[in-house]
C-alpha cells in the first residue's frame, strides 16, 4: 500500500494495442486515450496505463449510526465511520453536495498536481475508526467504485481489525468489480432510483435499469447482505404503480425478507424548484410494498439519499497535523493538461456543467 500520495494503477483495466485503455470498474466502461479522464473524473490514462487520482483523497468523514445509511438488518445498533472521496459515475440533478460528490474542481486540481486535499493512508483510516470506537467503515457520499483500489485496501485492514464494511452504491458497477469486492464488503446499501429508462438516461446516458438491477442481484448472489433504497422525488419517480413494481422486483429477486427503504426527497441543485416529498406518498408506497409481500419496508420521512452533506473538517476526525493532511501538491497527472474530456462533453449537452 502506498505511503505517500501517488497515482495508483487501477484494477480491472484493459489495455488496447493503440494505447487506449478500457476501465472496467463501472458500467460506463470508459475507453480512454492518453491524457483523457473517465466520466467520473477520478481516472486518467497516462501512456497506456490507467491511474486513479483519488487514492487516499478523502472529501468527507462522519461518525454515525448504521441506520443513517440506511441499513437496518445488519448489526442494527452499530456505529460506522462514513467516508467518501471525490467523483461519481452519475449526474443526478438532485445531488446534494456537488463539491464533495462530483468533486470536479478537486479532481481537476489533482490532475494538475495542485491539490492540497487531505491524503490518508488505509492504515491511518482504520486506526482513526478504531480510535472513534466505531464497529464498521461505510464507503459512501458518491459511488465508491471510482476509488475501489482504496476501498479494498481499507476494507482488508478493517476486517483484520474486526470492523465490518458497508458499500453505499448506485449499483452502476460491473460484475468484475463486485467479484473483487465480495470477500471484503459485508453490506451493500443500493439505490433503486426508478424503473424508468428515461429516469436513468437523464442521470447517466449510457445506463439502463436492467444493468443496475442486475448488479444488485449479483451482489446478493455473491453473499453480500443487501438493502435497497428508493428516494421518491415529486413528479420524477413518484408514480405509485411504478414504486409498487420496484417492490415486486425486490420480492421476486431478493426475497420477501429483503429490506427496502423509501426515503424523502429534499430539494437541491437542479431540482431546487421541486417541493420535498409529501409524507403521505412515502407512507402509501410503504403500504403498497407490504401488500406486495415485502416484510421489511421502512418509510423514512427524515432522511434523504446518501450523498454528502456538510461535514466537519477532515482534521477533526483524524487528529493529524495540517502538514501531514495537506501533503498532496506534487505532480500527479500534470503532463496531461486536460480538463476532463468525457464529463465536460456530457455535462455541456445535459446543461449540467458547473463552470
Ligand atoms: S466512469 Fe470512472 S469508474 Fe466508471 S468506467 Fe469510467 S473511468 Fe472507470
Ligand atoms: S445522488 Fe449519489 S449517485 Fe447521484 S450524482 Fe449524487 S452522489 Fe452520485
Amino acid at each position: 500500500m502506498p505511503e505517500n500520495y501517488q497515482l495508483v494503477e487501477t484494477l480491472l483495466q484493459q489495455p488496447l494495442d493503440n494505447g487506449d485503455v478500457v476501465c472496467n470498474l463501472c458500467l460506463w466502461r470508459c475507453r480512454l486515450r492518453h491524457g483523457q479522464r473517465g466520466f467520473c473524473q477520478a481516472h486518467v490514462n497516462r501512456n497506456g496505463v490507467l491511474y486513479n487520482l483519488s487514492y487516499g483523497i478523502v472529501s468527507a468523514i462522519e461518525v454515525e449510526s448504521i441506520r443513517n445509511k440506511p441499513v437496518y438488518h445488519y448489526r442494527p445498533d452499530s456505529r460506522v465511520m462514513s467516508i467518501g472521496s471525490y467523483g461519481c459515475n452519475f449526474r443526478c440533478k438532485g445531488c446534494h453536495n456537488l463539491e464533495i460528490s462530483w468533486g470536479v474542481e478537486a479532481l481537476d486540481k489533482l490532475a494538475r498536481g495542485q491539490s492540497t486535499d487531505a491524503w490518508v493512508t488505509p492504515e491511518q483510516m482504520v486506526e482513526t475508526a478504531l480510535k472513534h470506537e466505531v464497529d464498521g467503515i461505510a464507503f459512501t457520499y458518491s459511488e465508491p467504485a471510482v476509488w475501489l483500489e482504496y476501498v479494498l485496501d481499507v476494507s482488508k485492514l478493517a476486517h483484520e481489525a474486526g470492523l465490518f464494511t458497508v458499500y453505499v452504491s448506485n449499483s452502476f458497477v460491473t460484475d468484475e468489480a463486485l467479484e473483487l469486492m465480495a470477500p471484503h464488503i459485508d453490506v451493500l446499501c443500493s439505490d433503486i432510483k426508478s424503473l424508468s429508462a428515461e429516469f436513468y438516461h437523464e442521470i447517466c446516458p449510457v445506463g439502463t435499469v436492467e444493468q443496475v438491477l442486475g448488479s444488485i442481484k449479483k451482489a446478493a448472489e455473491l453473499g453480500i447482505h443487501v438493502e435497497t433504497r428508493t428516494n421518491v422525488i415529486p413528479t420524477k419517480n413518484d408514480d405509485l404503480d411504478e414504486l409498487k413494481h420496484i417492490a415486486e422486483w425486490i420480492y421476486g429477486n431478493l426475497g420477501a425478507d429483503s429490506p427496502w427503504h423509501v426515503t424523502k426527497f429534499f430539494p437541491a441543485y437542479k431540482l431546487s424548484h421541486l417541493p420535498p416529498t409529501d409524507n403521505a406518498i412515502i407512507d402509501q408506497t410503504a403500504a403498497a410494498a407490504r401488500a406486495v409481500g415485502l416484510q421489511h419496508v421502512y418509510a423514512h420521512t427524515d432522511i434523504s439519499c446518501d450523498c454528502a452533506t456538510e461535514n466537519q473538517p477532515i482534521s477533526a476526525w483524524l487528529e493529524l497535523n495540517a502538514d501531514a493532511l495537506n501533503a498532496v501538491n506534487t505532480c500527479a497527472a500534470s503532463c496531461c493538461g486536460d480538463e476532463g474530456i468525457l464529463v465536460k462533453k456530457f455535462e455541456r449537452q445535459a446543461g449540467l456543467l458547473v463552470e
